[in-house]
């Protein structure tokens, strides 16, 4: 029988998410829904980021397609991330395309192994994510939350944090759009452990690559399989 999933805190976005994520979850079974689900909210929190940029209680941002100073570092992610990327990667990218995917995620392996903060820190313009080509995201559109979230109020910033040695260099952001992605995924953390799921936080390219090899990462995962391997910490 699949476990019920309660949320008790007193937050108003948090409990309007939460209500949005129970209703999908009930239409299928937790394997079915769960993707669905996040594919859902993260499209429910854009809306009320837009609502709120467009009618001016959040300051506009910088960001636009083709700017990409920001997707030169580790991003993190959880499983249920992972799983809703490697899913879209297995749908709509080619035999070529995920063998130069593989490719960028062995380069990446190989460069930031046993490396520290720093280390990797000063290494950033070697290391695009591995999901950055021809400076613009190939899976946009099951990018993880941490990328919706992040955001600059000028772009300048960005580009002297990019030349930057200082890896604790300030950009000025939305903070409208890091609580309500946030909020979003906190709750799908939340919801993983009380369905007794592995939910730590993992490094994208580590976690895509265990997808890759497991023959079905997903309905593993749903059976609490722990299907992602925790590496030392970095
Ligand atoms: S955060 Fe900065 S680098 Fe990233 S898209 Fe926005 S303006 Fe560009
Ligand atoms: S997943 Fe996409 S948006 Fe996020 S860092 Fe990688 S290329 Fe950038």
């Amino acid at each position: 029988m699949e476990k019920q999933h309660h949320f008790t805190g007193q937050d108003p976005l948090k409990q309007l998410l939460f209500k949005n994520i129970q209703a999908i979850l009930q239409e299928n079974p937790f394997v079915q829904s769960i993707l669905p689900a996040f594919e859902q909210i993260m499209e429910f929190a854009q809306v009320i980021i837009e609502q709120l940029e467009e009618s001016g209680q959040s300051p506009l941002v910088s960001c636009q397609c083709g700017c990409s100073y920001c997707c030169h570092s580790q991003v993190k992610i959880i499983p249920i991330e992972a799983l809703l990327i490697y899913t879209y990667v297995k749908r709509t990218f080619n035999d070529i395309e995920i063998s130069d995917l593989k490719k960028r995620i062995l380069f990446f392996s190989n460069l930031t192994r046993g490396k520290t903060f720093e280390q990797r820190f000063s290494m950033k313009q070697a290391l695009p994510c591995i999901f950055l080509k021809s400076e613009q995201c190939c899976i946009y559109q099951a990018r993880p939350s941490i990328c919706r979230s992040w955001n600059s109020l000028a772009q300048s910033a960005c580009i002297t944090a990019y030349n930057s040695k200082n890896s604790q260099a300030e950009i000025e952001s939305s903070p409208a759009r890091d609580y309500v992605y946030g909020s979003a995924r906190e709750l799908f953390e939340m919801i993983t452990r009380q369905q007794a799921l592995q939910a730590q936080t993992l490094h994208m390219h580590q976690a895509i690559d265990d997808c890759f090899n497991n023959p079905d990462p997903l309905t593993q995962w749903s059976r609490g399989i722990d299907i992602f391997h925790i590496r030392p910490r970095m």
